[in-house]
């Protein structure tokens, strides 16, 4: 096996109009692949952090002017869809195709950008549909006589610690069941899994997906902010000759709101949520800080990815047979400092966690 760390990338998104209006101030700064943030309340506390990428996708350039606290002399230039996708996407893909897992992972406050980076909004297509859209080209480019290739693609949400398939029109009260299975880990029973023959039907299952994808009314962003999404991509090469099958599952994960839950409403469902929302979030943050621990050379004892459905889904790919990209989504306002600082420091922890990925590869069945 081979030991790699998760891959951290911050981005920082354009002021929103919110921002705007407050007359925000943009407290990040970027260089090469150093992300500073300056404390309002106290201009010159700056803390910077060092992860494997940073995207300013805040402007056009990155300059020193009067909007930006922090004094930074260098330019940079907005970061597109393309050029994420080609620094994390791309190599996502690589890996699957030599028969690695690889999961990527959007965290950050609501209105960060996550949704942006991972699905994109109308032309400005984000890492997901880039990424599909690349594998079936690379299928059409290697088409050989004794290969074959399966894609298979599922869109759930977890909500509430319930499952919910994003592909299934008849909901099911209660979600679906995870169990548990002693070769394939954790899974989502009955889970509807849709082989792919193209990009366009996958356009069509993420579209259809997102119409589906719960819509509690609280004050802002209800949908997506509390609940998480979680597209995983199956990708298996059958080479007939050898009779040997690799196969790969790609998980990309869009979080929910990193933000800590505010107790506005304190009955039935809402208090509900909220405490669940926080139970997969918190049980995240609780693996990661085992992880991170653990990589540092402490006894830990305990992982627990028991305690959530997210940690569940997710065990191979924190600190298991995954290679893991995570973004790091941020708001470059001054109103958002506390978030973005949390949302970054996060980041530090998840960047210590070391995974051991393995090629699947065995007799075809
Ligand atoms: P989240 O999913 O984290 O709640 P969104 O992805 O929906 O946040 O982003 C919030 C808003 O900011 C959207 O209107 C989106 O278009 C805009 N936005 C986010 N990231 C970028 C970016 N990198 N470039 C331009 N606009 C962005
Ligand atoms: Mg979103």
């Amino acid at each position: 096996p081979s030991y790699d760390s998760v891959k951290v990338a911050v981005r920082v998104r354009p002021f929103s109009k919110r921002e705007k209006d407050a007359s925000s101030k943009c407290v990040i700064s970027m260089k090469t692949n150093c992300t500073t943030i300056c404390d309002p309340k106290n201009v010159g506390n700056e803390k910077t952090f060092k992860f494997d990428l940073a995207y300013w996708s805040h402007s056009e350039y990155l300059k020193n002017t009067e909007s930006t606290l922090v004094p930074d002399g260098s330019y940079s230039r907005y970061a597109d869809q393309k050029t994420v996708f080609q620094d994390l996407g791309q190599g996502i893909l690589d890996n699957a195709w030599q028969g690695y897992n690889a999961t990527l992972l959007a965290y950050g406050q609501t209105g960060s950008g996550k949704s942006y980076s991972m699905i994109g909004y109308g032309t400005n297509r984000g890492i997901i549909p880039l990424v599909c859209e690349e594998l079936f080209r690379a299928i059409e480019n290697n088409q050989e006589k004794n290969k074959q290739y399966q894609v298979t693609f599922s869109m759930l949400e977890i909500y509430n610690e319930q499952v919910t398939d994003l592909l299934s029109k008849t909901k099911k009260s209660g979600g679906l069941k995870v169990r548990e299975d002693q070769h394939q880990g954790f899974y989502v029973d009955g889970l509807k899994l849709v082989p792919c023959e193209s990009y366009a039907q996958i356009e069509r299952l993420i579209e259809q997906g997102k119409k589906i994808r719960t819509t509690a009314s609280t004050s802002m962003n209800a949908s997506s902010s509390r609940s998480h999404m979680v597209i995983t991509i199956q990708f298996k090469q059958i080479l007939l000759k050898e009779d040997i099958t690799k196969q790969s599952s790609i998980n990309l994960v869009d979080l929910a709101g990193s933000e800590r839950q505010k107790s506005s409403a304190s009955e039935g469902d809402r208090l509900r949520e909220g405490t669940c929302v926080n139970l997969s979030l918190t049980t995240l943050g609780n693996v990661i800080s085992a992880l991170a621990e653990a990589a540092m050379g402490k006894k830990v004892l305990h992982i627990p990815y028991r305690d959530s459905v997210l940690t569940k889904l997710l065990q191979s790919a924190l600190g298991g047979n995954s290679r893991t990209v995570m973004i790091a989504a941020i708001s470059p306002a001054d109103i958002c400092y506390e978030e973005t600082l949390s949302t970054l420091r996060y980041a530090e922890r998840a960047k210590k966690i070391k995974n051991k990925a393995i090629i699947n590869a065995g007799p075809t069945e």
